[in-house]
């Protein structure tokens, strides 16, 4: 089957199926704030008011707060207990494209060097069932960074919305193998493809807001020094960290132990490079300054991680700009990067 279509109102009986092999997240709410939650088994009435989560699915994959294992002292020194493995992989049904690619630059972070069993198990027995973007936010600029609102790269199953019905196409072996096996879809036919196409061609010139992505880690490598840009830049952050804890592609954690008489467990949770302990060690803190900080944020993503990775680590999913409390804006602080000018005429 080239492409296929499925009726919106089997999409319940579909994640029933699936149920059956996977545990199936859905976006949900909770008191007003949208989530990823295990699918009910009832409906799929998220359908009808869901545009994106404000909690980022890498919270499925890499949770704020996860036990790493147990230990307890003995007569022979430690011993460590693993969590049991899970039982099911995870099918994230409705991922939108900027996730899907985020949790492909986590992969990178979580694979390098050292790699992160924890994370990569999850992944690798997870699925992702892609739900193009009909309505993007104004905050939104997934277009600047090679993204689309429709954009099927990091899915194994893109569905986009055609009016009653999805058509589904299958992007991996894992997306050809789930489709091959319901009996819920059918042929899609030129007409369904012909009308996808244009729901495509319309959700991407629905994303307004862009930046200028040329030549940027070298506009923030020369504008590095800029002591005042960077102050003016942080003025009115007030250090919250909702910006990095919500971001699709930030990772950075702690661990701590607890450890009560001879036993205890050690969990690993979100940190976050906007908080000022972030970076204490026993004689200085090298980020005490909140413009340290907040250059640090900006530029780990735009500067830091293309140069080892080849990629930004910024999806443009614009949490950071529609979630922040005193509207911070990081497509302004790209804009306005003091060096602009100074690399225009180097070049
Ligand atoms: S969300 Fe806004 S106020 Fe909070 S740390 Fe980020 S930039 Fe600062
Ligand atoms: S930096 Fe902001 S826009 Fe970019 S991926 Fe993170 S939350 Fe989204």
């Amino acid at each position: 089957m080239a492409s296929a279509k499925i009726k919106k109102t089997e999409i319940a009986k579909l994640l029933s199926e699936w149920s059956q092999e996977f545990t199936v997240f859905v976006p949900s709410q909770d008191e007003g704030v949208a989530k990823w939650a295990r699918w009910d088994g009832k409906e799929a009435s998220f359908l009808a008011w869901y545009r994106n989560t404000v909690v980022p699915p890498k919270a499925i994959f890499f949770p704020p707060m996860e036990s790493m294992f147990r230990f307890q002292k003995g007569g022979d020194g430690y011993q460590v207990e693993l969590p049991p493995p899970a039982e099911k992989g995870c099918l994230i049904f409705g991922i939108r494209p900027c996730d899907a690619r985020a949790l492909s630059i986590l992969d990178m972070t979580f694979k390098d060097t050292y790699e992160d069993p924890y994370y990569l198990t999850r992944r690798k027995n997870g699925v992702l069932v892609g739900l193009g973007c009909t309505s993007p936010y104004d905050s939104c600029f997934c277009t600047s960074l090679g993204g689309s609102p429709t954009d099927a790269a990091s899915v194994d199953l893109m569905l986009t919305d055609i009016g009653g019905e999805f058509l589904v196409e299958a992007i991996t072996d894992k997306g050809r193998e789930l489709i091959a096996r319901t009996s819920l879809a059918r042929a899609a036919t030129k007409a369904d493809e012909a009308r996808a196409k244009e729901a495509k061609e319309l959700a991407g010139g629905r994303v307004i807001r862009k930046i200028n992505t040329e030549a940027v880690t070298e506009r923030l490598l020369a504008g590095f020094e800029d002591k005042d840009y960077w102050e003016r830049v942080a003025a009115k952050c007030i250090s919250c960290g909702i910006c990095t804890f919500l971001c699709p592609t930030c990772y950075c954690f702690d661990i701590s132990d607890e450890l009560i008489n001879n036993q205890g467990e050690r969990f690993r949770s979100w940190d976050s490079c906007a908080f000022p302990i972030y970076t204490q060690m026993p004689v200085e803190n090298p980020r005490e300054e909140k413009w340290r900080r907040l250059r640090q944020k900006v530029c780990h993503k735009y500067e830091f991680y293309p140069m080892s990775f080849d990629v930004i680590a910024c999806t443009g999913c614009g949490r950071c700009i529609r979630l922040c409390p005193v509207n911070w804006d990081i497509t302004q602080v790209l804009a306005n990067l003091p060096a602009e000018e100074r690399v225009k005429l180097e070049k």
